[in-house]
């Protein structure tokens, strides 16, 4: 099998170290790359140290033109990322295929925002004894950029991290997930073809336990963290003086309120809330794993959840058809069945479910789970929810809040006065109103409280991230 190659300062590179890529599904390998040696490593890190100065001061047009040809080649290849896509990770086509356009989008966004990111004049006359003083206020690249990315969206969070680096000019070193380093490597083969100088950019495939020399070297000042909150939190631990954001885990809740009472409000919110909480086997950081409906509308609503969980196709995730594929491996899927296994062990009742196949576990939607049942309180990352009712949508607040997490929350209502209040209310990063939990358009800031993690991301956000204001105060003007 062709071993497909990492990039290290730009160039393609191999190493005896090779890592084979099984499809989740069936198990077959679909691919073959190799980890990064220290030696690549350490070459990696000097070139992209010496290119910062270089980086930093590229014109906007060279950064957005790299950009927009990032975004133009994988719209060119979409049918082929999202094969890839779907081979590594085990999402169903149809996902694998919208991950690709929305990897496009926030490619062609940063060449946007590189063009107009420009910095702020500010006055500063409103005090007498700065008459006559004004600031500019400019933005510069803190450093090189090391991003480490998850198994659960192999293009979407690489982009979340090389996108914005490339729009202020930082030198980017990627680690992808070591389950799914073959879409972040082509995506590494369209940014070799621009004109990008040699070390802005190294895509390196490295085991778990070698990654701390990445993070811990001092000639990487800024650390973009997708994934776990316990590797999170260890990173940040390890390195405290430096820059570090955590996107981590959730157990994302959706409230459908009293007011959300038509039948054709119910139908929608229990195929919005089936899908979302069953997209992608439920492996994304906003799958909605909590729903929490008013007790009024409970006899309406959960019947129609049932259904609309009962609808989805679930298979071989190639098949157009399928809604839902296999889970990352047999031991997650192993993971989710002992935690449903527990929940209903402790008094849960199972209103849909089935059987797990290898690494496949069925859409399960549960219900009268007992407080404490790691379904509950822990991150599910699988397709399991858990429905209960509330008395009234502050009952459905303090439910939502009782969490560890706090990433994102969905509020179905159409009451004005409600959305504030959840929006004033809710510890989460994002409160989406008349929908589900999982809605995130990519300029957003995006990120969580509590347990989810530090700062944001989201294009305008991570630019923010990845530079540091500085002030140049003007005086006479
Ligand atoms: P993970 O924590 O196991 O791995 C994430 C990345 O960290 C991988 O690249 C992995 O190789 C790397 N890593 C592991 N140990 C490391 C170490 N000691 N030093 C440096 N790097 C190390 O997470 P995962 O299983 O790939 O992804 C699932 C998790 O990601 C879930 O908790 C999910 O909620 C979270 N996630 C969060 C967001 C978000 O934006 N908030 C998005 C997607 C996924």
């Amino acid at each position: 099998m062709e071993i497909t190659p990492f990039y290290v300062a730009g160039q393609k590179s191999t190493s005896d170290d090779l890592l084979d890529v099984r499809h989740p599904y069936d198990g077959r390998t679909v691919g073959r790359t190799a980890n990064a040696t220290p030696e690549q490593v350490e070459r990696a890190v000097a070139a992209a140290a010496d290119v910062a100065a270089e980086a930093s001061a590229l014109p906007a047009a060279a950064r957005a033109a790299a950009l927009d040809h990032v975004s133009r080649r994988l719209t060119e290849r979409a049918d082929e990322v999202a094969q890839l896509i779907t081979a590594e990770n085990g999402k169903p086509i149809k996902w694998a295929r919208a991950e690709v356009a929305r990897g496009a989008s926030t490619f062609r966004w940063a060449a946007e925002e590189a063009r107009r990111f420009a910095g702020e004049l500010q006055r500063l006359d409103t005090d007498p004894s700065a008459a006559g003083r004004i600031a500019l206020v400019r933005r510069f690249a803190r450093g090189p950029v090391l991003g480490i990315s998850p198994f659960n969206f192999p293009l979407n969070l690489v982009a979340h991290k090389v996108a914005p680096a490339i729009a202020v000019g930082a030198p980017i070193i990627l680690k992808p997930a070591p389950a799914t380093p073959l879409t972040a490597l082509l995506l590494g083969s369209l940014l070799a073809e621009t004109d990008l100088p040699a070390g802005m950019f190294s895509v390196l495939p490295v085991p778990n336990d070698r990654a701390g020399t990445l993070v811990e070297d001092p000639r990487l000042p800024v650390v973009s963290f997708t994934g776990s909150g316990p590797v999170g939190y260890a990173i940040r631990e390890k390195v405290p003086h430096k820059h570090v954001t955590l996107e981590l885990g959730g157990n994302a809740a959706a409230l459908v309120c009293g007011d959300w009472s038509s039948i054709e409000d119910l139908d929608y919110a229990a195929r919005r809330i089936a899908l979302f909480g069953n997209f992608q086997a439920g492996q994304s950081c906003v799958a909605v794993q909590r729903v929490f409906v008013h007790e009024y509308l409970e006899d309406a609503f959960v019947p129609r959840l049932v259904a609309a969980v009962e609808a989805l196709r679930t298979g071989d995730p190639s098949d157009e058809g399928v809604d839902v594929g296999p889970m990352i491996n047999e031991d997650a899927a192993k993971r989710v069945e002992s935690w449903v296994e527990e929940a209903v062990a402790a008094g849960a009742t199972v209103l849909v479910g089935g059987r797990r196949q290898g690494a496949t576990y069925p859409p399960t939607v549960l219900s009268g789970v007992p407080a404490g049942a790691k379904v509950l309180t822990e991150e599910v990352f699988g397709p399991v929810l858990a429905v209960a009712r509330v008395t009234d949508d502050d009952a459905g607040f303090a439910a939502i809040n009782d969490s560890a997490f706090g990433l994102q929350t969905g509020v179905f209502t159409h009451n004005l006065q409600t959305a504030f209040t959840a929006h004033r209310t809710l510890e989460v990063g994002g409160v989406i109103i008349g929908d589900v939990p999982s809605f995130r358009a990519d300029q957003m800031p995006y990120g969580g409280l509590k347990a989810s993690g530090v700062g944001r991301e989201g294009l305008r956000s991570a630019m923010d991230d990845y530079t540091e204001p500085r002030v140049m105060v003007l005086t006479g003007v």
